[in-house]
């Protein structure tokens, strides 16, 4: 890792072992060890979901530990006042995240003098339970409560997984580590974000598991790190589709420097995707395109609501029909109107099937069917959907219906006993029309 804080200072080479169990007599260690990630003056009123900090009397929840660290740290730092009568115990440095090294920021560390006094390490060496070594540049996650609430069982659902992550994790790059002694050993961080906690909000485009790197930079005990997070940088750019991303993600940077005064773009830019240039959010599924010079990634919810809008102008002249059986008669498409949904997706994708030569990439894995329609005029009366399924070879593949919902307009001779037709519908990129189905 490329340390992008000062190198004039030389590191030592390895810390030796943090404390052991049998050095707890340290008063020192009986403090509740958690983490620290923000303190009030720099927190912003963003409704602090954590309700776990919230003590009932006579009851020993779990609490937030807002302990006063042995040090605090102002950042980004204030603009030094150079003419201060009285000379100020503080430590200023200039640093950015190893990850992101165009986000530097300058903060302050109070007491400073002590904070510079301090032998600096790349890497620490836990030894209990386990024998744990953190280095700088590795992502951790780090406790704030004290103590942790029990473990989940081992059948948890994912989602009550990340619940218990966001409610009792933070995740920090590790910048370095500054000991006192073995007994008393300090990590510098710079601070994840869960999308919960970002000043602005979660944004629409942010994915269930994602995270924001920040450079907010924190100083905990070493003890309050509770394992190495596994969280992966999601290059946007790479369109290789090749990408595993891990249990948690992130892409997107928060700049503390420019909340106060330029917050609007104190997070970072992300990609534009689809005609209608919006974000990619990782619960929905994208289509590229694959025309030479076209690429373009379509949204899921864009080419639906483009086959609503086409199907609907078709519907109201009484012309909608089956847009593939059109485009590929003769070739085994040949259905009846009305027949159900899952003989065509057998029919489609049989081994003579369009799945063979699949056109696209899909992109995403998240289930996520049927957009709400009902701002638009034929909601109610027609909806679109693009099915995913897998050709016999294993290869994903999917299609596009429309099921028109109501009987046809002044056919007022069959009110009853109106089953919903489907149609089977062309998916075509809505920049080049090249065919996506
Ligand atoms: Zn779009
Ligand atoms: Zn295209």
């Amino acid at each position: 890792m490329a340390p992008t804080e000062s190198t004039s200072e030389s590191y030592l080479h390895n810390l030796p072992l943090t404390p052991r169990e049998s050095d707890n007599e340290d008063l020192t260690n009986l403090t509740p060890m958690a983490g620290r990630k923000r303190n009030a003056s720099e927190m912003e009123d963003d409704g602090d979901k954590s309700t776990a900090s919230k003590v009932a009397e006579g009851t020993s929840e779990t609490i937030e530990a807002e302990i006063s660290s042995d040090f605090t740290v102002e950042c980004p730092a204030r603009p030094r006042r150079t003419k201060s009568p009285i000379p100020e115990d503080v430590y200023y440095e200039t640093a950015a995240p190893s990850l992101a090294p165009n986000l530097s920021v300058n903060f302050a560390v109070r007491p400073g003098d002590k904070w510079a006094r301090f032998s600096r390490y790349r890497n620490a060496k836990f030894k209990d339970p386990l024998l744990l070594v953190y280095s700088a540049g590795q992502i951790v996650y780090v406790n704030r409560q004290d103590p942790l609430p029990p473990p989940l069982p081992a059948d948890a659902s994912e989602d009550e997984k990340l619940q218990y992550d966001k409610e009792n994790l933070w995740a920090g790059l590790i910048s370095e580590f500054r000991a006192e002694s073995q007994e008393k050993v300090y990590v510098r961080v710079f601070w994840f974000y869960w999308p919960e906690e970002l000043p602005m909000g979660r944004q629409p485009y942010h994915g269930k598991r994602e995270l924001i790197l920040s450079n907010h930079v924190g100083i905990i005990e070493a003890q309050c790190i509770s394992s190495h997070a596994d969280i992966s940088q999601w290059d946007e750019n790479d369109d290789s589709n090749k990408i595993i991303l891990s249990e948690r993600y992130w892409r997107q940077t928060l700049d503390v420097k420019k909340l106060a005064k330029d917050r609007d773009h104190a997070l970072s830019k992300l990609r534009r995707f689809c005609i209608c240039g919006g974000y990619d959010n990782p619960s929905m599924d994208m289509y590229q395109c694959r025309k030479v010079g076209c690429g373009l990634w379509n949204h899921e919810q864009c080419l639906i609501k483009a086959i609503e809008e086409r199907a609907w102008a078709k519907f109201k002249k009484g012309t909608l029909t089956h847009e593939i059986q059109e485009r590929d008669e003769g070739k085994g498409f040949a259905q009846k109107v009305g027949e159900t949904v899952s003989n065509l997706a057998h029919r489609a994708f049989g081994k003579d099937g369009l799945g063979a030569e699949a056109m696209v990439i899909v992109k995403g894995n998240k289930k996520r069917k049927g957009v709400p329609t009902g701002k638009h005029v034929w909601a109610g009366k027609l909806q679109g959907a693009i099915h995913k399924t897998k050709t016999v070879d294993g290869s994903d593949a999917h299609y596009a219906t429309v099921t028109q919902l109501v009987p046809t307009s002044g056919s007022a001779e069959f009110p009853s006993g109106f089953e919903p037709k489907t149609w089977q519908m062309k998916m075509s990129c809505l920049k080049c029309g090249e065919p996506l189905n």
